[in-house]
């Protein structure tokens, strides 16, 4: 099985979702390895975001990112990164399928929800940043 990373965003914590964005997630087969509700400074959301920071929306992505109490995860099942992109759905929540977590959570292409890992590579990385080893047996 594969190991991939996730944040249920500001937005969707505000909101009351967590408890119904965590229950599609087991629903949907992932395994939670490790999970926590924290909030990130400016400086903390610059540093996730990294890889896009040249990006015209990078200084709203990491206002909103730090505006509010996250809960990032680890979730683990056989095709878990491709999978966790096909149940949050597109970017822009205008564009998702119908049934995911951003088509029934997010309200804008910047609130959207939820995050989840693009690659084998961004997954190591974000999982790292966010969690220490010993968190992850
Ligand atoms: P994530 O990385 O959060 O899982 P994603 O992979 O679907 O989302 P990316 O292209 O990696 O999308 O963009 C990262 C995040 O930046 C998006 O989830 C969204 O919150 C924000 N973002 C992307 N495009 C825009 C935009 N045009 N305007 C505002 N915010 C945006
Ligand atoms: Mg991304």
């Amino acid at each position: 099985s594969q190991r991939t990373f996730s944040i249920i965003k500001p937005d969707a914590v505000r909101k009351g979702y967590t408890a119904a964005i965590l229950a599609e997630i087991e629903k949907a087969g992932f395994k939670i390895v490790a999970i926590k509700k924290i909030g990130l400074t400016k400086e903390q959301a610059e540093g996730f975001y990294y890889v896009h920071a040249a990006r015209p929306f990078f200084g709203e992505l990491t206002t909103f990112m730090s505006s509010g109490t996250i809960v990032p995860m680890v979730l683990e099942k056989d095709n878990a990164i491709a999978d966790l992109r096909t149940l949050m759905g597109a970017t822009d929540p205008a564009k998702a399928d119908e049934g995911t977590i951003r088509k029934k959570y997010a309200s804008s292409i910047g609130e959207n929800a939820i995050h989840g890992s693009d690659a084998e590579d961004t997954a190591a990385f974000e999982i790292g940043y966010f969690f220490a080893g010993y968190e992850l047996k």
